[in-house]
């Protein structure tokens, strides 16, 4: 299924082609203040359709995730960043309008033992 993304004020949009049926709830020092849900896919199944000049990009801890956001609204749609079988796009489910967060499993990550 192809998912409609975006941040806020729409600066950000994309497609992502997945089937999306749980997301991670992580409380690594920045999930819990951003208080996100992630979906992991590969990268390429993620196509942005506004310039990538519009991503605000924050790296914290070991410099290997490239957090996007929008510097306008300030939600943070997805990250990315290299993963073991290639490149990985971390996207933020409630970003994606047509997923329905009550039907989703969700599970807990201790990312803030890393
Ligand atoms: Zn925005």
């Amino acid at each position: 299924m192809i998912y409609s993304g975006s941040c806020h004020c729409g600066a950000i949009a994309f497609e992502v082609e997945a089937e999306i049926t749980e997301a991670m709830d992580c409380n690594c020092s920045m999930c819990r203040r951003r208080g996100g849900l992630l979906t992991f896919v590969p990268r390429d199944r993620l196509t942005l359709q506004t310039p990538a000049s519009e991503l605000s990009t924050y790296e914290f801890n070991r410099h290997v995730i490239r957090h996007h956001f929008c510097a306008i609204c300030g939600i943070a749609p997805f990250a990315d960043g290299e993963g073991k079988d290639g490149p990985m796009a971390a996207v933020n489910v409630r970003c994606l309008p047509d997923v329905d967060l009550e039907a989703l499993t969700i599970t807990k990550f201790d990312g803030k033992r890393f």
